[in-house]
């Protein structure tokens, strides 16, 4: 008898255990969607800065002048060293206006004229926004292998070769400012303004990778 109370206990410990893990997996799960659903409302809103647009420049353009860049393209990790020796590629730092996100499938390191325009594209940036306000850069120089991987993974991503693989791209996300994930309209606003300037200048080619929640950049060479 005493037997059959214990089993019996534990066997409704056990449901009201399970019991509360799904609850509480399911109130964690709306509010994921809940943060996510406003922060894709956001997305959504009209720019502040009507005068500034970012104009969506055809991929043939951005190929046409990544190759350009001295660099050819690079294929391996020994290239990348090779380019780095003889100064055809440069490392890239964090420097006024923007960060450097922990990269997977590209290297820290651009042609000089791309990485010249990214750090003007910062201090710009900061400018407006602030001087204690960056932006993060998501994507920069893959070898052809790191896109081959890539491309196999995300099926956004472009297939064949990439103007990342010039050295001549890099890539802003504008679902992350000053550190966080989330949208910020205004620091979108500021990024928009200032890469819109720079288009108009003639200085780079965008593309506005809505998948991905990025601006796909190359550097005009
Ligand atoms: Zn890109």
């Amino acid at each position: 008898m005493k037997t059959i109370s214990i089993f019996s206990f534990m066997l409704i410990a056990i449901f009201g255990i399970a019991f509360i893990v799904k609850t509480n997996r399911a109130y964690i799960k709306s509010k994921v969607h809940m943060v996510k659903r406003a922060c894709y409302n956001n997305y959504r809103n009209k720019t502040s800065f009507n005068k500034y647009s970012i104009k969506n420049d055809n991929y043939r353009l951005h190929r046409k002048v990544a190759k350009r860049h001295y660099v050819g393209l690079i294929k391996n990790n020994v290239e990348i060293k090779d380019g780095l020796k003889s100064g055809k590629l440069v490392k890239v730092n964090a420097a006024a206006g923007f960060e450097i996100a922990k990269l997977q499938y590209s290297k820290k390191v651009l042609a000089p004229r791309s990485y010249k325009i990214l750090k003007k594209l910062g201090s710009r940036f900061a400018m407006v926004a602030g001087k204690n306000d960056f932006f993060t850069v998501t994507s920069l120089t893959r070898t052809a292998l790191q896109q081959e991987q890539l491309s196999s993974r995300n099926r956004n991503a472009t297939k064949g070769i990439s103007t990342h693989s010039y050295g001549a791209s890099f890539d802003i996300s504008y679902s992350r400012f000053n550190g966080k994930r989330c949208q910020n309209q205004k620091m979108k606003d500021y990024l928009v303004r200032e890469l819109s300037n720079l288009q108009k200048e003639g200085e780079i080619y965008v593309i506005d990778e809505k998948a991905n929640y990025c601006f796909h950049i190359t550097v005009i060479k």
